[in-house]
């Protein structure tokens, strides 16, 4: 099948702005978009076919990995209804698909994995931006991009998460991308 017609395998080329989120240079409008944005359009089940396709799944109580588009370190998921189209955010998607998600609310991954999107205490809860800042300065994160530098930190790193996942779960390979030195799905002690 030719990737062209795969629009989650296609490279991100242009950032639609999300509320609440932030804006970089290149979030502004996009007069090359064929097709309107509905940022109130519901996941499809064609969507949410094509999102449960693209999890690679630590064993246990690990993560489950976005390995489909990412854009600015974060997973991406665009789908389409009745001549609209909409994109969020994978972890944002994850929530929104588990009833989570409600007016003014942001996804938090308690796991600092950007690309988690397992909905889980441990993991991904809905948020609101001022816990959120609370939890990222506890974790010694910023919560917020200080500059581009991070953002391309944040982003190869995602890169390399999803490339290392791309053939199914291999906890080795997702230690040395993700810098994580204790590999998640070590099991639990008792
Ligand atoms: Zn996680």
């Amino acid at each position: 099948m030719p990737s062209t017609t795969d629009p989650f395998d296609r490279p991100w080329f242009g950032d639609i702005p999300l509320p609440g989120l932030d804006s970089g240079p290149r979030a502004q409008s996009s007069p090359t978009r064929s097709r309107p944005y509905d940022p109130t359009l519901p996941p499809t089940d064609a969507a949410i076919a094509a999102f449960r396709s693209r999890i690679v799944k630590a064993p246990g109580h690990g993560c489950h990995i976005w390995a489909g588009a990412v854009s600015d370190g974060y997973g991406r998921i665009s789908w389409r209804s009745a001549g609209v189209s909409r994109t969020e955010y994978a972890h944002r998607f994850a929530l929104l698909i588990a009833g989570e998600m409600s007016e003014g609310a942001i996804g938090e991954h308690r796991c600092n994995e950007p690309l988690c999107v397992r909905v889980d205490p441990g993991h991904l809860i809905a948020s609101t931006q001022s816990a959120n800042l609370l939890y990222a300065v506890a974790c010694g994160r910023t919560g917020i991009i200080r500059n581009l530098a991070e953002r391309s930190d944040r982003h190869a790193r995602s890169l390399a998460v999803r490339d290392a996942v791309a053939g199914g779960w291999d906890a080795a390979a997702y230690a040395r991308a993700s810098g994580t030195t204790a590999p998640l799905d070590t099991p639990p002690l008792f």
